[in-house]
């Protein structure tokens, strides 16, 4: 069931739709940076956009944030993205949302221009009481929602399996429904072994899951934290990763190189595979993008022979 809009809204949207970029035949890297908090400072993130944007990503996403403080600005800070010339894609979620609720974010985002939506459940509360008549269970029912609305619709998916779901096949079950709902486009999780990926999109593939999927990228600055991280969400870390953190964990400099160097392989080898579309978990970080874009100069750049 569609939210119910005002029919005027929709008149700003942009030509820039996602799966548009993603059906160009070349490598795309997009970034990813996430709002300030409610009552935070707009700078630090207007000047990483600004930063960001001169290495003409893709596209910029723009996290949601969990608890309803950041939320707030996803709107506005997508809207900061496109005035660099770059396309948004705003993520919203739908967890604890209402139907009021999300046609009220839609039609701020239709105003604002912002023609793509990563559509996210998000993650659940631990006091959740079961999805009421009217709520959204799952990110299928937002994306059942605003499909009829004209966005370009994102949705995510794991390589690894969502951390919730016992299974992979019924994971790409699930996977599967979301897509048939609507969606254009896919973001995974992030990854530390490309074959772990290259087997899931060989999986989805098999399974009737066609749309493109945007590989998911995390240059990691801090070792100690992304170890905690990968333990909650079962990502695994090969043993090359693991022995760059055991070593470079301690010197933020040399972890920032490492971690750099480690992604920039990772994403050679999803081009070299055919993997046209990279997204960089950039966490508000331009010289961590601009070390990358570097590093990836002539891939993107040089002409094709
Ligand atoms: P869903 O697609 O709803 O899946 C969630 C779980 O429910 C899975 O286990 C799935 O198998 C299962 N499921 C789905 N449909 C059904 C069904 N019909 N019946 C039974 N089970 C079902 N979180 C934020 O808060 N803000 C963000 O900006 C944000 N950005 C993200 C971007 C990416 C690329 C990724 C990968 C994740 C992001 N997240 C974000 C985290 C995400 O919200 C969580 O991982 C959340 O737990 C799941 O969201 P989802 O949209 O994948 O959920």
């Amino acid at each position: 069931m569609a939210v119910e809009l005002r029919n005027d809204f929709l008149y700003n949207i942009l030509r820039m739709k996602i799966k548009d970029i993603l059906a160009a035949d070349k490598p795309s890297v997009s970034f990813e940076i996430f709002p300030p908090r409610k009552d935070a400072s707009f700078a630090p993130v207007r000047d990483a956009i600004a930063r960001l944007a001169v290495q003409k990503p893709s596209f910029m996403s723009v996290t949601y944030g969990a608890s309803g403080n950041a939320q707030a600005n996803t709107v506005a800070i997508a809207s900061l993205v496109q005035s660099c010339g770059v396309s948004a894609l705003a993520h919203l979620t739908c967890v604890a949302a209402t139907r009021e609720s999300i046609a009220s974010e839609a039609e701020a985002l239709g105003r604002a221009g912002i023609e793509n939506v990563l559509c996210l459940r998000g993650d659940m509360p631990k006091d959740r009481q079961p999805a009421g008549p009217g709520d959204f269970s799952h990110a299928v029912d937002l994306v059942r929602a605003l499909r009829p609305l004209g966005f370009c619709l994102g949705g995510a998916c794991y390589p690894e399996c969502h951390p919730e779901c016992p299974h992979i096949e019924s994971d790409i079950r699930h996977l599967r429904e979301k897509v048939d709902a609507g969606l254009d486009f896919l973001t995974t999780q992030m990854f530390f072994d490309n074959n772990i990926f290259y087997r899931y999109l060989s999986k989805l593939r098999d399974r009737g899951v066609t749309v493109p999927i945007v590989a998911g990228i995390m240059p990691v600055a801090n070792g100690k934290q992304i170890e905690r991280i990968c333990r909650l969400s079962g990502t695994y870390l090969p043993s090359r990763f693991k022995a760059i953190v055991d070593r470079f964990g301690d010197r933020p400099d040399a972890m920032l190189d490492a971690g750099v160097a480690y992604a920039t392989e990772q994403i050679v080898d999803l081009f070299a595979n055919g993997i046209n579309a990279v997204h960089v978990y950039t966490m508000n970080k331009p010289d961590v993008a601009e070390r990358i874009m570097r590093n990836l100069k002539g891939i993107l750049h040089s002409p094709v022979a």
